[in-house]
């Protein structure tokens, strides 16, 4: 069996809120599904947050939840009928004093008063992502008259920028602070922070929701350049990063971005942390059954730059095809995957180390690349080996056995690593490796005649304990087999 490596994570909204979708959606593979608080009120997210919960527990899939905080996008306001089309060449405002009234073909509200006096004329304001776009003609009274140059359907919602930057104010909203209650309420894993300029929003999102009390990751989405100029900073605060391309590319233009994704990820691996890869991945499966070559292209890229996961948005929140989405991201990523079976971007004998469990995890990858082996199987508390052994690129799929079932949705996000409930209770050493392979075996993971690299601790229970590898041949019954050759691969 082939195990996807790459991650898929998946924006719930009302395209899901069917629990047969949402039911498929999981099963097909998604592994992280995403509540974004720019949308929906809180009972709407609640709700959502419960149905995983409880879908997944049904399935007995370790999903992880992921709350996305609004931040300080400037959006516009609703429409009439949800949406109108835009046609190039037509005139159409932005209304900043009107916001409360549903807009039209014609105009639409802005909540962002200060908007009238940031734009000046011959401004270009894209919309959507970059989808439509609008030259500024004249102000008038906090009424922007626009020209729009690339029409289009314009939704309810849809995000506001300037071509090039310098719209949108920094740092935690207080409608940011307002909500982060509500993401440990929901219990989420990973919270993510809408364009952080530094590591101290990071900081401050953390300790706000520590507060919370929540444990959960903290992403850091990189959506300006404030953000790249301080990324090694930010990399190393937070607990991954999300490459979040559609206002990136609106900021540092279009051409700009095949680059800054691949340093972005490779910045996240060196310094330790995970990196989803978002927005636009596969749109046109909005409302196509079947992505474009483009798109299948784009996914598998990102796959080869080394991401731990692909982001669908509105493919899954608002699109007519979710679980097609998720098959399609599941066939590519695999397909994309087979031409990265050997890592080798390490330099395995040129690594410095800070800890013991880091230095076992790659004394594991080192063996794993060298010595015929099937499988590593992580006994892991907080999951900090299995995160090791993930950014090392082992190449052979890492079981993480975790008793918390906190720690393995948290891993359900890492590249390559596949979380097990496991408790080891208080067997000896030998009695509990026996047990957990045997479970292992039962599950189809592993084979008679594998070869297996155990990481653990001297005792089970023990955070950031891992200091101990073995390497076992599975005998026909599951059980570990004596031997003391290796063959040569
Ligand atoms: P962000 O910059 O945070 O990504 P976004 O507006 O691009 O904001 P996405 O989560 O990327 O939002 O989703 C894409 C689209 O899917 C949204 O613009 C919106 O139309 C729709 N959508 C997402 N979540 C919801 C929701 N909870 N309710 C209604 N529509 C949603
Ligand atoms: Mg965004
Ligand atoms: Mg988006």
């Amino acid at each position: 069996m082939t195990r996807r490596r790459t991650k898929i994570v998946a924006t719930l909204g009302p395209a899901t809120d069917d629990r047969e979708v949402l039911r498929k959606l999981i099963q097909a593979g998604a592994d992280v599904l995403r509540i974004n608080f720019s949308h929906g009120g809180r009972e709407e997210r609640l709700a959502r947050a419960r149905a995983v919960r409880e879908v997944s527990a049904e399935l007995g899939r370790e999903v992880a939840l992921l709350a996305d905080l609004s931040g300080p996008k400037i959006r516009v306001e609703h429409f009439a009928e949800g949406k109108v089309e835009l046609r190039r060449g037509q005139e159409f405002t932005l209304d900043t004093v009107s916001v409360d009234e549903p807009g039209d073909e014609t105009w639409v509200g802005v909540s962002y008063p200060s908007l009238a006096s940031d734009v000046e004329p011959g401004d270009l304001l894209l919309l959507d992502d970059g989808l439509i776009s609008m030259r500024v003609e004249r102000t008038e009274s906090g009424r922007i008259v626009c020209r729009v140059e690339t029409g289009g359907t314009l939704r309810d919602r849809k995000g506001l920028n300037i071509s090039g930057g310098g719209l949108s104010v920094s740092g935690i909203t207080e409608q940011d602070v307002a909500d982060i209650p509500l993401a440990a309420e929901m219990d989420v894993d990973y919270l993510a922070v809408s364009f952080p300029s530094n590591a101290d929003d990071i900081r401050k999102a953390r300790s706000l929701l520590r507060k919370a009390g929540s444990e959960a990751g903290v992403i850091a989405k990189i959506e300006r350049t404030e953000a790249i100029r301080a990324l090694d900073e930010i990399c190393d605060t937070a607990d991954a990063i999300l490459v979040a391309r559609g206002d990136l590319g609106v900021e540092i233009g279009d051409a700009a971005l095949p680059g800054i994704q691949k340093q972005i990820i490779q910045a996240s691996i060196e310094h330790n942390v995970t990196v989803i890869t978002a927005t636009q991945m596969m749109q046109s499966m909005v409302e196509s059954p079947i992505p474009t070559r483009a798109e299948v292209l784009d996914v598998a890229n990102a796959v080869i730059d080394g991401t731990d996961a692909v982001m669908l948005s509105a493919e899954t929140a608002v699109g007519k095809h979710p679980a097609l989405v998720i098959e399609a991201a599941d066939r590519v990523c695999l397909g994309a995957e087979r031409h990265r079976e050997q890592s080798g971007k390490i330099d395995l004998l040129n690594v410095r180390f800070q800890r013991i469990d880091q230095a076992i995890a790659m004394a594991a990858t080192f063996l794993s690349t060298n010595v015929s082996v099937q499988a590593i199987v992580a006994f892991t508390e907080s999951g900090s080996t299995a995160l090791w052994l993930s950014r090392v690129q082992s190449p052979v799929p890492i079981f993480a056995l975790s008793p918390s079932a906190r720690s393995r949705r948290r891993m359900a996000l890492y590249r390559n690593v596949y979380p097990v409930a496991h408790d080891a209770g208080d067997g000896t050493m030998d009695s509990i490796i026996r047990e957990s392979l045997k479970m292992l075996w039962g599950h189809g993971a592993i084979k008679a005649g594998d070869r297996v690299i155990l990481t653990m601790g001297e005792s089970a229970g023990n955070q950031g304990g891992t200091n101990t590898m073995r390497l076992i041949k599975l005998g026909g019954d599951g059980h570990p087999e004596h031997q003391t050759e290796l063959d040569l691969r």
